[in-house]
């Protein structure tokens, strides 16, 4: 495809073009140059989409869940053998250095092999004798069509968390991948066309908001998953919801990571800066702030301060950079901006990382803040860039409830050689992803990811067993013989 072209949406198993009347330009973060184009798919596309996922579905469902399985096994090895490719798109897209890219890719493959483990998870269970003669089984059966709409931050893991898990539990599925990635999700498609999943169990359809309002309010959808941005998660919980679907929908973040005096700083120092800065921090549990408590924190602040000082922003392909673009210019404008508010605001940078390298692309040198006050908007808002505040703290419980505060709870860390004030923090933190001495607790797929408050909209939660539940409906047979 040349990049004039706008990408096609796939559709029963079939390249088919939009019937949309303007494109999404996507420029490579890095230089700023487009790379390809996108329909901004309408109502008429994500119908045919979702038609062809409802006529697929009634054959799908009867295909033995170890066929289904199967073919997820055969999707595994085409991504294990195009990983390297993979990583490359994501890299050239979304702006990932390449180690980044590699292991998110491996993370999307790690819920592959999560769903291929079906002919066991979907198990349902049975008893005895309920009541003389009684016998009660439970059985799972699929939703019918999910659809899954992504964000830019994870172009391969977030879809593979979904399209799998849903395809194996016997759902069709239609992906609305984020316009500002969707290479990437065209190669899944690709990907899974070529496992062998019969026409029209998995369809994708490019676009944006537009997209997605017509998916929303699709009658012929049963189940919308979702991973982005606060305000759209609620927009799609509650508008989702309206229309009778069953939805999750994981939103934003803001993470606090706590260091104790007891901290082993050389091992702790290198992790924190990893969280904040590791993907130009537009990760959901990006360590946001840290609230150092006392005695310490002059000594916490001038490692991290260090640290940032040293870290090398540039081109995602460079092998030398550390820190990649940000997503899109009008992004590195909202980061700028909360830098500058941030000093407005009283807080202190005490560090910048060397001014970018790369010419044309969307970069901001990271950023370490001192003296942040809880109440400051910097530290209650979600910047989504390489930028880092540090609140102190005088004890533990201080630290604990500034933290407990936010209106986010996704995920935390605690720094520390003290195993009851582990156990206190993992006590007391309002957050569902809690690390000790880690920094970024990413759940592993069979593990349910589990944000609270505004993190996640919703009852059940996107991997793991939750996800299996998600995407599955429970009948209770209750069975006499005379
Ligand atoms: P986003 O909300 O802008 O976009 C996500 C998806 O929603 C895209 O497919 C987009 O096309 C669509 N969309 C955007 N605006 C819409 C609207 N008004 N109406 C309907 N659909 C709309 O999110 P993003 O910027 O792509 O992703 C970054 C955000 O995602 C961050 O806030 C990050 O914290 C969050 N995120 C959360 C998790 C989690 O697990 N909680 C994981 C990854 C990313």
């Amino acid at each position: 495809m040349s990049v004039g072209e706008s990408l096609e949406n796939f559709v029963d198993g079939a390249w088919v073009r939009s019937g949309a009347t303007e494109q999404i330009e996507v420029p490579d973060p890095s230089r700023g140059t487009t790379i390809a184009r996108v329909p901004r798919s309408g109502a008429a596309d994500v119908d045919r989409a979702v038609r062809s996922a409802r006529a697929a579905f009634g054959a799908w469902r009867d295909v033995p869940v170890a066929e289904r399985a199967r073919l997820v096994l055969a999707l595994r090895h085409r991504l294990e053998d195009g990983a390297e490719e993979l990583a490359r798109l994501v890299v050239q897209e979304n702006g990932k250095t390449l180690d980044e890219a590699r292991g998110s890719v491996r993370r999307g493959i790690e819920a592959v092999e999560f769903a291929a483990s079906a002919p066991s998870t979907l198990q349902g269970s049975f008893l005895e004798d309920v009541s003389r003669g009684v016998d009660t089984t439970l059985i799972r059966q699929p939703v019918g069509v999910v659809a899954g709409i992504t964000p830019f931050n994870f172009p391969v893991m977030i879809p593979l968390w979904m399209a799998p898990l849903a395809l194996v539990c016997g759902n069709t599925f239609v992906l609305k991948p984020s316009e500002r990635v969707p290479l990437s999700a065209a190669w899944i498609a690709r990907a899974i066309a070529d496992s062998g999943f019969p026409h029209g169990t998995f369809n994708l359809v490019h676009g944006d908001a537009l997209a997605v309002d017509a998916i929303l309010a699709h009658p012929g959808v049963d189940a919308v998953s979702f991973v982005g941005s606060a305000p759209t998660a609620r927009h799609i919980y509650t508008t989702g919801t309206a229309h009778g679907k069953r939805v999750q929908a994981l939103a934003g973040a803001k993470n606090y990571i706590l260091v104790l005096p007891d901290a082993d700083l050389d091992r702790s120092i290198p992790a924190i800066i990893s969280s904040a800065f590791g993907q130009a921090g537009e990760r959901c549990l990006a360590g946001a702030l840290v609230v150092a408590v006392e005695p310490g924190a002059d000594r916490v602040v001038a490692r991290l301060a260090e640290a940032v000082s040293r870290l090398t922003t540039g081109v995602a392909s460079d092998p030398a950079t550390e820190v990649g673009p940000v997503i899109r210019a009008d992004h590195q404008e909202r980061v700028l901006r909360w830098i500058a508010e941030g000093e407005k605001l009283g807080a202190k940078v005490v560090a910048r990382g060397p001014a970018p390298a790369g010419g044309g692309g969307y970069y901001v040198a990271p950023v370490l803040f001192d003296h942040v006050r809880p109440e400051m908007s910097i530290a209650q808002e979600e910047i989504f860039g390489p930028v880092l505040g540090v609140i102190r703290a005088g004890s533990l419980a201080e630290a604990i409830e500034v933290a407990n505060r936010s209106r986010f709870g996704n995920a935390s860390a605690i720094f520390t050689r003290d195993g009851k004030a582990a156990r206190e923090f993992v006590h007391r933190i309002e957050a569902g992803m809690l690390g000790v001495n880690i920094g970024v607790p990413a759940p592993a797929a069979y593990f349910p990811f589990v944000g609270w408050k505004g993190s996640f909209y919703g009852d059940l939660h996107a991997t793991g067993r939750d996800a299996i539940e998600f995407y599955t409906r429970k009948k209770v047979v209750i069975t006499r013989w005379f």
